[in-house]
């Protein structure tokens, strides 16, 4: 069955973000673990995980995407910044275990002039650190635009990453379908093609969850300004043949296009009807 969902704002809880997520339509949603720029995460309320938890096995909400604060930079040039980005996944690492089973999404990085190669290292340097046996969630790598000095923007940086961590079974990656396409990789005219090449560099069992956004930008673009569906470069017909690519189709979906509730209920209508 198709999963779908969006990102929605985790300030009144687990449950009350199953609640919303249930109330317009969807079945699984992405949420940021603590403030977007970083700080403190608030204490956990283990009657609310627990509340959700079952409120998630009655309605069908099978997984559900963390998203770690889009500041930390675990290939940062200042090793204070670098050590807080570890300290801060490991924290959100911990806390997810009272949701077991889920996935954790990250960008991967900027290296801040200090090269792809550098960058690559430090994040798996960062991983291997902080990564459990134990843990039960499985960590994903967001595929980048390509921005400034990102690192992910091409598959090949994404493999190398893994390549270096020791607990390969704990991590996938997450693709993002503006990020993709403005990193040039064309879904809109050759998505198979991008898919092979996908397989080929990192593999599609490693594909474990996809944003769905379309993009104020053309092909290439290297921007990452997420749109509406249908709205921007990339179009309905493409996402929704992404979506129903048999590599992908048991994946979660979420959203992260510029909208409100209201405006997610209506996509989430609209891309169910026409899937
Ligand atoms: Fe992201
Ligand atoms: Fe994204
Ligand atoms: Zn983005």
């Amino acid at each position: 069955m198709l999963k779908i969902g969006c990102h929605l704002s985790a300030s009144r809880g687990y449950l009350h973000m199953g609640k919303e997520i249930i109330s317009i339509g969807g079945n699984t949603f992405q949420f940021f673990t603590r403030n977007p720029r970083g700080g403190s995460a608030k204490p956990l309320d283990e009657a609310d995980t627990a509340a959700f938890r079952q409120f998630a096995a009655e309605h069908g909400i099978e997984v559900i995407l963390a998203h770690a604060p889009y500041t930390l930079n675990g290939c940062s040039a200042d090793p204070a910044i670098r050590d807080f980005a570890a300290r801060t996944m490991a924290d959100d690492l911990q806390r997810m275990e009272a949701t077991p089973g889920n996935l954790y999404n990250f960008h991967p990085g900027s290296h801040v002039g200090q090269g792809t190669e550098a960058g690559i290292t430090m994040i798996a340097d960062m991983l291997n650190g902080l990564l459990r046996p134990d843990q039960t969630t499985t960590v994903l790598l967001e595929t980048m635009a390509g921005k400034g000095s990102e690192v992910g923007g091409r598959f090949e940086e994404l493999r190398e990453i893994l390549d270096r961590v020791t607990l390969k079974e704990k991590m996938g990656v997450c693709l993002d379908t503006c990020h993709v396409h403005d990193a040039g990789y064309d879904i809109v005219n050759h998505p198979d093609e991008v898919l092979a090449e996908f397989d080929r560099v990192i593999g599609l069992d490693r594909l474990r969850a996809v944003h769905v956004n379309d993009s104020k930008n053309p092909l290439g673009a290297r921007k990452d300004r997420h749109e509406k569906i249908g709205e921007g470069f990339i179009g309905t017909e493409a996402i929704l043949r992404l979506m129903r690519h048999p590599a992908l189709r048991e994946l979660p979906f979420n959203l992260e296009t510029p909208n409100e509730l209201d405006g997610y209920e209506r996509e989430i209508r609209m891309l169910k009807e026409l899937y």
